[in-house]
């Protein structure tokens, strides 16, 4: 600190978070894109306790330096603003390439961007682990299979997408950054992962994200109608942050190049679900029928055979725990004013 005066005033080192010691030769220099949102920020904490370094790349469209907040200064972490649209040099030997705004009225903000950040930011980021010979992971998504014709989804489904709807530019997106990762290997022999991410929650999700269960409990914790899209009959399966974040990291360190499901297997309807949640605030608010979606899938729930057989990973949580959490989390947010 300066005073007036001139002279500084050395203060105490901040705290952080513990982290484990690795030894040198153990630990990784990884860079995740996108690690100040939601399912990045979880997965920064995760690798930052087991020792490594952390490089954070994000233009903050939806993410926050709030997130990661905690690790700043830290000599382990770094936080760079930067879009992935435009190159980036860097030496690493991991990257999570997790960098693409998430929620249906995010990414359909402008959908053009969307597409350019999965095209060309996939490109980049695939170009830099050919060059630095990281290993890659893509995280893909649920959506690759669109509007479902086979129930529950297996890895080998090759999908139901409109490719010029409101949720192309997302859903395409993503299925050709898998196609540019999949070119990378086996012409570049680029070592890569791919993630195929079923709907996830958990704290940290931003209160205007829009998506279905950050609204809902912010509708109920504020007092307000819960607004279903459609008559509410549609399903989908919802897994908990932390049992992502451990797939995740599995599927980086495991041998295994192929796309591998990671989601809970408990399947709700929206009305359901949104009963749940009513129930679990204790809100005394209706429920409240809009409009459907365009093209909003139907029915979603993953078969995980694959992640159980490669990765011996399934959920630790059940989702009514996650909820729990989740609810915890949001009240104390709302309560400390910071959101
Ligand atoms: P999020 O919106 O919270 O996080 C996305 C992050 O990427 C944000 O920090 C954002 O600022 C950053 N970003 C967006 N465009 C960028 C760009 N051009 N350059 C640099 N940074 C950019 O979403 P999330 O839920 O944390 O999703 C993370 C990843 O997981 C995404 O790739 C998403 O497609 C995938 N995924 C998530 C879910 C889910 O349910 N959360 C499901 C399937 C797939
Ligand atoms: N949904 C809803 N009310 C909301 C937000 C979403 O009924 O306030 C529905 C949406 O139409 C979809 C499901 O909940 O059927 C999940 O939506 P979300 O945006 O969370 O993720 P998606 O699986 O559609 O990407």
């Amino acid at each position: 600190t300066f005073l007036d005066d001139g002279t500084v005033v050395y203060q105490a080192q901040r705290t952080y978070p513990p982290v484990r010691q690795l030894s040198p030769g153990k630990r990784e220099r990884i860079l995740v894109t996108g690690g100040a949102g939601f399912v990045g920020s979880h997965l920064v904490d995760r690798l930052m306790w087991m020792g490594h370094e952390v490089i954070v790349l994000d233009n903050f469209f939806t993410g926050s330096k709030r997130n990661v907040q905690h690790w700043i200064g830290h000599p382990h972490f770094e936080l760079v603003s930067h879009d992935v649209v435009d190159p980036f040099m860097i030496e690493v030997s991991q990257i999570y390439h997790l960098a693409c705004p998430a929620s249906p009225p995010h990414y359909q903000y402008n959908p053009t961007k969307t597409v350019k950040t999965s095209v060309m930011g996939t490109i980049n980021m695939l170009g830099l682990a050919k060059r630095t010979k990281a290993r890659f992971l893509l995280t893909s998504t649920s959506e690759v299979y669109g509007d479902p014709e086979e129930h529950p989804q297996k890895e080998t489904y090759w999908g139901h997408v409109n490719p010029i709807g409101p949720r192309a530019c997302y859903d395409e997106g993503k299925r050709i950054a898998e196609t540019l990762t999949y070119s990378y290997m086996r012409q570049n022999d680029v070592d890569v992962r791919v993630a195929r991410i079923f709907n996830t929650f958990g704290p940290r999700m931003s209160p205007a994200d829009g998506r279905v269960v950050s609204n809902f409990i912010m509708q109920a914790i504020r007092g307000e109608p819960l607004t279903i899209y459609g008559n509410g009959d549609q399903t989908r399966s919802f897994q908990y942050i932390h049992d992502l974040v451990d797939g995740l990291i599995l599927l980086m360190n495991k041998p295994y190049t192929e796309p591998v499901n990671l989601g809970n297997t408990e399947e709700y309807t929206i009305k359901e679900f949104a009963e749940s949640i009513r129930d679990k605030v204790d809100a005394k608010v209706p429920i409240k029928l809009l409009p459907a979606a365009m093209d909003d899938p139907k029915k979603r729930k993953p078969d995980i055979t694959r992640a159980k057989r490669y990765l011996n990973w399934q959920p630790r949580f059940s989702v009514r725990q996650g909820l729990q959490e989740t609810i915890d989390w949001f009240k104390l947010q709302a309560a400390e004013g910071a959101i």
